[in-house]
């Protein structure tokens, strides 16, 4: 279908160009719609009011500004108006809506195949990277099946059996201070991982894994570049992969500042992605095959940008609840297929999108 687009575009190129000497094969290729590799960028909480942030509390320019393609996501889950992180990422990882609190479970509770488990299997690479433990609801959707969030230790024993190349983010009580004994640390060796619990650096060629903190990772007061700097050595591991690769990303805390309805750390969290945003988009534009989806879950705290007691040249960043929202969060995409993000569909739309680009 594709195939035969590119080649009447092609055609119209010929013959719309038939007195200049342009070559149209550069123009055909660029028809070819669909990309190599998909990075998934969640900004948990991430509503957008949130995103506006980035352009009244950022000196430079909003990374945000660079997707040409904007569109809206319903969020509800199976069980309720208003959904949980655990529920959102299961939409996202396995194209389901389930229940508040399912981890790659159906609303049966039911096993759902995630869309890292879909693709690893075709040798295309897979990485996870959060400013929560690395077993939190959101990463935990795209690797494991519980069915309940709350099961970290259950959901960390997934990880070195599941076909992820590459992971970053925290959580290492998980993996060698378990109640059952078992010291998951060695089963990755086992797997051909080599994992660091000290920094972010190149340790291996591939199958890197970094374990940070023993929980979530620090605010931003402590943490630093964390989320860029995994974000780029995740790319440098996985575009060596020659089938391609999917990458998950999140801004976990963004969520955390909403529920502690605390502006200044929203605001550093959401600032930290839109910088994270901006590594993936350099490697995109340069890399020319790679889609880039940025969403959240849903939005937290019912956050505004609202003038300072009527002062129109003052913003005054307000909460309305401590809890998350019913309201719809924005999709930004860019690179080969990112018109089908444009609209308002379902969460449970990233995945079908994704899987459709996957399998052209
Ligand atoms: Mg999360
Ligand atoms: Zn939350």
């Amino acid at each position: 279908m594709n195939k035969l687009l590119a080649l009447f575009l092609s055609l119209c190129l010929l013959a719309c160009n038939s007195g200049e000497k342009e070559t149209p094969i550069q123009e055909t290729e660029q028809t070819i719609n669909h990309p190599k590799n998909i990075i998934l960028m969640v900004g948990d909480g991430m509503g957008l009011s949130e995103v506006s942030a980035s352009l009244f509390y950022k000196d430079a320019a909003s990374n945000f500004e660079r997707f040409p393609v904007v569109g809206l996501i319903k969020t509800s889950s199976s069980d309720n108006l208003i959904t949980d992180s655990a529920a959102g990422a299961t939409a996202f990882a396995s194209g389901v809506k389930s229940y508040n609190g399912a981890i790659g479970v159906d609303s049966d509770s039911t096993e759902v195949k995630t869309i890292v488990e879909h693709v690893s299997e075709r040798n295309i690479a897979t990485g996870v990277i959060a400013t929560s433990s690395i077993t939190h609801a959101t990463p935990a959707s795209f690797y494991a099946h519980s069915t309940s969030r709350s099961e970290e230790e259950k959901i960390a024993a997934y990880l070195p059996n599941s076909g992820i190349d590459f992971f970053a983010g925290g959580g290492l009580q998980f993996f060698n201070k378990r109640t059952d004994g078992v010291d998951l640390l060695s089963e990755f060796t086992k797997n051909g991982f080599t994992v660091d619990t000290t920094s972010v650096k190149t340790i291996a060629d591939d199958k890197q894994g970094f374990l940070l903190a023993q929980k979530g990772m620090p605010t931003m007061e402590t943490r630093g570049d964390f989320l860029p700097k995994a974000t780029q050595l995740a790319l440098d591991q996985l575009s060596k992969n020659e089938g391609g690769f999917f990458l998950m990303i999140e801004g976990s805390q963004i969520d955390w500042g909403g529920h502690d309805m605390d502006a200044d750390y929203l605001i550093a969290e959401l600032l930290d992605f839109d910088s994270t945003i901006g590594t993936v988009l350099d490697f995109a534009d340069s890399n020319g095959e790679t889609l880039v989806i940025v969403t959240a879950d849903h939005e937290t705290g019912g956050f505004t940008l609202s003038s300072e007691r009527g002062n129109y040249n003052e913003i005054s960043p307000t909460f309305s609840t401590d809890s998350h929202s019913a309201t719809m969060v924005p999709v930004f995409a860019k690179g080969p297929g990112s018109e089908s993000f444009g609209g308002i569909y379902e969460n449970t739309g990233i995945y079908h999108k994704m899987m459709e680009l996957f399998n052209k």
